[in-house]
């Protein structure tokens, strides 16, 4: 089998992978409005030898690597997302492995399947099924596939597009997760202008007075949510803006997500390489195929304190938490801020000033498992 890898093991890829994206489909049951791969990519399941292909050029490493199984929707090809958990198995190094999912299809067998073997659950969710319906659709199935991994004891995370159709009732979505135990945390996305977003302006990415408003909202309610938890419901980026303030306090340094550092592969299903999910199909950021991979393209340098013009009297200013450089490379330039009003905001939450408690563990990247 030629998989472009040589004896050594060794690929022109030029750092190691430790974190890969297996886009298993770019089929889909819904037709989100912002979906950032939305026909850019023709409809196409991975065959399972671009699997294996895959998973051998990220065998090396001393890292652990971390495997993304996503799409389109992974469960829609069940038997790929059984032959992904079983082939990673005979990886030689330590794997995590994740799946993102709208949770429309979700069945007994598959969850119980997920389970045995530890797959960490992402689900896109967001908001009350009134949102869901509105935005993504099917919101009934997606409630039952919660309700099913609830059942079966599989904590699962939340990801939610923070777009103009759901910033002022984050909270609600809050309230919606508090009656799930096994709801860990939730990831608010900004809206990326990519794919079907760039074209469709049925939602639209929300303004600064709204972001500011629905997120003093969000933590008001998980304050109130989380006395009454045995596990509290994380925010990611709260997560992240703690990691960062104490950062600035131990001298460290961060990079946002291991796209960021040249560390990810996305594997779409024909073979194609890209850094990461959200840039599958630009020619710009090619990196080859399984068969031939190549270096991989560094995103273009716009950390986020470059878009800011004054971070002075910023909590963050010694380590800004940066923004998903996709995102900073498809949004425009006033879009780009929203991640430092939001960070600001978070900044100032109680636990977060210097001088309080701060509870989270300190961690040099973003895990990507759980990136759109
Ligand atoms: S969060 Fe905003 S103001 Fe603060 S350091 Fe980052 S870019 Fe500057
Ligand atoms: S943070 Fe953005 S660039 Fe990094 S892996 Fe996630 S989607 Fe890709």
């Amino acid at each position: 089998m030629n998989t472009g890898v040589g004896r050594s093991g060794k690929s022109p890829i030029n750092s190691p992978v430790n974190s890969l994206v297996l886009v298993l489909t770019t089929r889909c049951q819904l037709r989100c409005p912002y979906c950032s791969q939305g026909e850019m990519l023709p409809r196409q399941d991975m065959s399972p030898e671009v699997l294996r292909k895959a998973l051998l050029l990220a065998s090396q490493g001393t890292r652990p690597l971390q495997i993304q199984l996503t799409g389109g929707e992974p469960t829609l090809v069940p038997e790929l997302v059984r032959l992904a958990i079983t082939e990673a198995a005979q990886i030689k190094r330590f794997c995590t492995l994740a799946i993102q999912t709208n949770g429309v299809q979700l069945d007994t067998h598959m969850v119980r399947f997920w389970k045995k073997h530890g797959l960490q659950v992402g689900v896109s969710l967001d908001g009350t099924p009134r949102i869901q319906e509105a935005v993504r659709g099917q919101a009934g199935a997606t409630l039952r596939g919660l309700l099913l991994l609830e059942e079966e004891g599989v904590p699962f995370n939340i990801t939610t597009v923070l777009s103009s159709a759901n910033v002022q009732e984050l909270d609600r979505l809050v309230w919606l997760l508090a009656g799930f135990e096994q709801a860990r945390g939730i990831g608010l996305d900004i809206l990326v202008q990519r794919g079907r977003a760039a074209r469709n302006k049925q939602v639209s990415l929300p303004d600064k007075k709204h972001v500011i408003q629905g997120l003093e909202r969000l933590l008001l309610a998980l304050e109130t949510v989380n006395r009454e938890r045995n596990t509290p419901l994380r925010l990611r980026e709260l997560d992240l803006v703690r990691r960062c303030l104490q950062q600035g306090q131990q001298g460290r340094s961060r990079t946002f997500c291991l796209a960021a550092c040249g560390e990810s592969l996305a594997v779409a299903p024909d073979g194609r390489l890209f850094p990461c999910a959200q840039v599958l199909g630009e020619a710009r950021f090619s990196a080859g195929t399984v068969d031939a991979p190549q270096p991989v393209p560094p995103f273009p340098a716009l950390p986020l304190n470059s878009l800011q013009k004054d971070c002075s009297s910023c909590l963050l200013r010694l380590h800004c938490p940066d923004d998903c450089p996709s995102r900073l490379s498809h949004n425009q330039a006033e879009e780009r801020l929203l991640a430092c009003t939001l960070y600001q905001i978070l900044a100032h939450y109680p636990g977060c000033e210097p001088g309080q408690e701060r509870a989270t563990p300190t961690v040099v990247v973003n895990q990507t498992e759980h990136c759109p």
